[in-house]
C-alpha cells in the first residue's frame, strides 16, 4: 500500500460537455445529459450532453456534406491533411499535462501513468499517420489487351466509430488516425464513463482548422447513439473497441443495414507463458506488468499464466509477494501504481470474478478485497493453483486478478494456449530461442511479445484472431480498413 504520499490535487478545467456537430458544440436535441464520475471518488465531474438517433443523424448529415462537397478531401491536399494531423498532434503535445489530468479524472488511471505512457503513444499515433496521408497509393497492372490498368485507394467515406473507457484518448487517435489519414469523415462515439479527453480533443481539433462535420464527435450510451451508428445507412464503415458481446450486435446491425463494412477490436483471455529458463526477475515483473498495467483493465491483458511445473512455486510466492507490494490509491500520486476501476458496474464484475475464483478452488495467494471505502478500489488479486476449466480461466476479467496455471511441456501448453475463443495476444518468457519461436509459431493470436509485454507502436498492428476481432489497427495495415480499392481500365 501506498506510503508517503506525493499527491498533488489537480487543476484542470472542464471545458467541452456538449456535442462536435459540423464544427459547432451544441446540446444534443432532446436537451438531455448525463453525469461522468470521478471513479477514485464515485463524485460527478460534471454533466455532458447525451446525443440520440437524432443527434447521430445530424452527425452523419454533416460527416457526409464534409465528405462529398470535398472540403476535406479535395479541396486539400493530401500532404495538406498530413500537415493538419500534425498539427494536432502538436496541440495534443502542448496541452499533454492538462489531457493526462483529464484522463486520469475521468478514468481513475495514475496521472503519472498517463502522462508517461497514454500521452506520448496518443501524439506519435497521430504523427505517424499524418506521415501517411500523402503515401497512400494505388499500382498499375499489367492486363491483357490494349489497356492501361490502374487502382485508386479511395476512403471508405463516412465512418462510425464507437471506443471503449480504458485508454480513451489513445483508442480516440488509433481510430481518427488512419481515418482522416485516408480522407474519410468521422463520427465517433466515447465511452459513457469517459468522454471529457475526447471532447477536449475535439476542441484541439477545431483549433488545428479541421473542415467543419470532419470530425463529429457525440457523447452518448451504447444501446442508443452507438446502435444508431451501426444501424445508420449512411454510414460506410463502422469501427468498434470493446466487449466481444457487443461486437457481435454491430455486426448484426451492419448486416441488417446496409451492410457497411465492419472492424472490431474485442476482448481477449491471452496467455502468458512462462518457461523455468526464463530470467526469473524480469518474468516476475513482466508478468505482474501484463496483467496488473491500467487496473487490469486491458483488452490484451496476460490473463491467463502459464507457469513451468520446474519453477511454479517459486513463481507464485515471488509474484504474490510483487502484488502484495503494489500500491493501489489516489491516481494523482506519484507512488501510486494502480487506480480504481473505472465504474460500479465494473467493480461488481471483477469482486464476483474473484469470489467464482474462490469457490471454484483456485488458491487465493493475495488481495482479493476491496481497497478503502470510497471509489471503486481493487486490491490486487493473486489466485494459484488454477485450472482450464475454471472460469477465471476463461472469461475475461478486466480487472486487477491474476490466475496462474501450470503446465509441464511446449505441445502441451501450446495446445492449452489455443484453448480460447479468443486471440488476441499472448507472450513467452525464454532464454531458448527454440521455444520462443515454436510458441510465436503454434499460439493462434494477432500479436506475440517475446521476453517482453504491452509493448505498443503506432507502426505494429495490432488486433485479434478468432474471436479478438476483425481486421488490425495501426501500422499500414490499419489503413486498408479505410480503404476502398477502385479499379480504373482505360482503353489505349
Ligand atoms: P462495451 O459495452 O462493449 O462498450 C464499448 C463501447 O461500445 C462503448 O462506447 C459502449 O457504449 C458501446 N456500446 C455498448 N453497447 C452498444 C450497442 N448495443 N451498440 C453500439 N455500441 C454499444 O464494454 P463495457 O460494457 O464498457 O465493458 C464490458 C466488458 O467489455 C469489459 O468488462 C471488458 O471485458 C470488455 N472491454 C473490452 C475493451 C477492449 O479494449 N477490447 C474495452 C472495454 C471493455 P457505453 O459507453 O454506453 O457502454
Ligand atoms: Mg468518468
Amino acid at each position: 500500500m501506498a506510503t508517503a504520499t506525493q499527491a498533488f490535487e489537480p487543476s484542470v478545467r472542464v471545458s467541452a460537455t456538449q456535442l462536435l456537430i459540423n464544427g459547432k458544440w451544441v446540446n444534443s436535441a432532446s436537451g438531455k445529459t448525463f453525469p461522468t464520475l470521478n471513479p477514485a471518488t464515485g463524485e460527478v465531474i460534471t454533466q455532458v450532453s447525451e446525443a440520440d438517433a437524432v443527434d447521430v443523424d445530424r452527425a452523419v448529415i454533416a460527416a457526409r456534406a464534409a465528405f462529398e462537397t470535398g472540403a476535406w478531401r479535395r479541396k486539400m491536399t493530401a500532404s495538406q491533411r498530413g500537415a493538419m494531423l500534425n498539427r494536432l498532434a502538436d496541440l495534443i503535445e502542448k496541452n499533454a499535462d492538462e489531457l493526462a489530468q483529464l484522463e486520469s479524472l475521468d478514468n481513475g488511471k495514475p496521472y503519472h501513468v498517463a502522462r508517461a505512457a497514454d500521452l506520448p503513444l496518443t501524439i506519435a499515433c497521430y504523427r505517424y499517420y499524418a506521415g501517411w496521408a500523402d503515401k497512400i497509393q494505388g499500382k498499375t497492372i499489367p492486363v491483357n489487351g490494349n489497356y492501361f490498368c490502374y487502382t485508386k485507394h479511395e476512403p471508405v467515406g463516412v465512418v462510425g466509430q464507437i471506443i471503449p473507457w480504458n485508454f480513451p484518448l489513445l483508442m480516440q487517435a488509433w481510430k481518427l488516425g488512419p481515418a482522416l489519414a485516408t480522407g474519410c469523415t468521422v463520427v465517433m462515439k466515447p465511452a459513457e464513463q469517459t468522454p471529457l479527453t475526447a471532447l477536449r480533443v475535439g476542441e484541439l481539433i477545431m483549433e488545428a482548422g479541421f473542415p467543419d462535420g470532419v470530425v463529429n464527435i457525440l457523447p452518448g450510451y451504447g444501446p442508443t447513439a452507438g446502435a444508431s451508428i451501426a444501424r445508420h445507412m449512411d454510414v460506410d464503415k463502422v469501427a468498434f473497441t470493446g466487449s466481444t458481446e457487443v461486437g457481435h450486435l454491430i455486426m448484426r446491425a451492419a448486416a441488417d443495414t446496409n451492410l457497411k463494412r465492419v472492424t472490431l477490436e474485442l476482448g481477449g483471455k491471452s496467455p502468458n507463458i512462462v518457461f523455468a529458463d526464463a530470467d526469473m526477475d524480469a518474468a516476475i515483473e513482466g508478468a505482474h506488468f501484463a496483467l496488473f498495467f491500467n487496473q487490469g483493465q486491458c483488452c490484451c491483458a496476460g490473463s491467463r499464466l502459464f507457469v513451468e511445473e520446474k519453477c511454479y512455486d517459486e513463481f507464485v510466492e515471488r509474484s504474490a509477494a510483487r502484488a502484495k507490494k503494489r500500491t493501489v490509491g489516489n491516481p494523482f500520486d506519484k507512488n501510486t501504481e494502480q487506480g480504481p476501476q473505472v465504474d460500479q458496474d465494473q467493480f461488481d464484475k471483477v469482486m464476483g470474478y474473484i469470489e467464482k475464483g474462490k469457490s471454484e478452488n483456485a488458491k487465493l495467494m493475495a488481495g482479493g478485497g476491496r481497497v478503502g471505502d470510497k471509489g471503486y478500489f481493487i486490491e490486487p488479486t493473486v489466485f494459484a493453483d488454477v485450472t482450464d476449466n475454471m472460469t477465471i480461466a476463461q472469461e475475461e476479467i478486466f480487472g486487477p486478478v491474476m490466475s496462474i496455471l501450470k503446465f509441464k511441456s511446449v505441445d502441451e501448453v501450446a495446445a492449452r494456449a489455443n484453448k480460447s475463443a479468443y486471440g488476441l495476444a499472448a507472450a513467452v518468457w525464454t532464454k531458448d530461442i527454440s521455444k520462443a519461436h515454436a510458441i510465436a509459431d503454434s499460439v493462434r493470436a494477432g500479436t506475440v511479445w517475446v521476453n517482453c509485454y504491452d509493448v505498443f507502436d503506432a507502426g505494429a498492428p495490432f488486433g485479434g484472431f478468432k474471436q479478438s476481432g476483425i481486421g488490425r489497427e495501426l501500422g499500414e495495415y490499419g489503413l486498408a480498413n479505410y480503404t476502398e480499392i477502385k479499379t480504373v481500365t482505360v482503353k489505349l
